[in-house]
């Protein structure tokens, strides 16, 4: 069978604080996180799909690029949609089909124009189905998922696919979803009000992944809510360490940078709980 291509774009930050694009060249670095998305994702295709993962921020999109690509699948977040917008028309006329989600089309896919087909919201469920669809001639313009997937659905992300070095930081995802709404915040949106977790199985695998793919910088843990997920993110630390203790690698400097990134979480997302005992920590 005659292999597809995948390109998997993600599109350039603008300036802003979290673009970090003045700071970055005094670390040696391209860029302060990759797409954790795009790295998901890139797990969820069948092995009939050559893939490619082209971060704007690390590199440029090439013709070539374009070129090579039978579908081009994007991620982007608000702060990305003018670089959104010239990936879509170079694709478009370079006569490549382009997928899009993340953020930034959950919230507004019908302000962007010349997309082929969206994936709203989380697609563990939706992208599988999607990729079926178009398999057999039958992909529609929107895939909203039904409900939202257990986090246990989740596949490890593809780290491999990208020059890892080039990052100033590694995510791991541990939560989606937060019982509080904070008005600036769109992470209720997309995710919902009930916190959903990874096993501690999932995330020492995305540890060891990385591990073993010869990380040794800073972790970032994506935790949407650290306070009510503080059981899970406390046996989570415990399992960790017991796993890191067992291992008996050279774990201390890589170890630290994880801690003070789940401290900085809870700090920062610090908020009184919910009347709701439910919600409560
Ligand atoms: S507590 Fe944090 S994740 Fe939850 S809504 Fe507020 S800012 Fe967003």
């Amino acid at each position: 069978m005659t292999k597809k291509n995948a390109l998997l774009v993600y599109p350039e930050f603008a300036t802003s604080f979290w673009s970090f694009k003045f700071t970055l060249q005094y670390l040696g670095k391209k860029s302060s996180m990759p797409s954790l998305g795009l790295l998901t994702l890139a797990n969820m295709f069948p092995k009939d799909y050559n893939l490619r993962l082209v971060d704007m921020n690390v590199r440029p999109l090439t013709d070539a690029d374009l070129h090579w690509a039978d579908l081009v699948c994007t991620s982007t977040m608000i702060v990305q949609r003018k670089s959104l917008a010239h990936v879509i028309a170079r694709a478009k006329r370079a006569g490549k089909l382009v997928v899009a989600g993340g953020p930034h089309p959950t919230s507004y896919w019908e302000d962007i124009a010349e997309v082929d087909y969206f994936l709203l919201g989380e697609v563990e469920e939706t992208f599988p189905r999607f990729l079926r669809d178009l398999e057999h001639g039958t992909a529609t313009h929107l895939y909203v998922p039904r409900e939202k997937p257990a986090m246990t659905q989740t596949p490890l992300p593809r780290y491999d696919l990208i020059p890892m070095r080039a990052y100033g930081s590694m995510l791991l995802q541990f939560s989606r979803g937060c019982p509080f709404d904070c008005e600036f915040c769109d992470i209720t949106k997309l995710y919902g009000r009930v916190p959903r977790t990874k096993t501690n199985e999932q995330m020492l695998a995305e540890f060891s992944l990385l591990y073993d793919l010869g990380w040794r910088g800073s972790l970032f843990l994506v935790d949407d809510n650290f306070i009510g997920n503080r059981r899970e993110a406390l046996r989570l630390l415990r399992a960790l360490i017991q796993h890191l203790c067992a291992c008996a690698r050279s774990l201390p400097a890589s170890l630290t940078p994880a801690y003070s990134q789940a401290f900085f979480i809870t700090t920062s997302c610090a908020r009184p709980a919910p009347r709701d005992p439910a919600n409560r920590p």
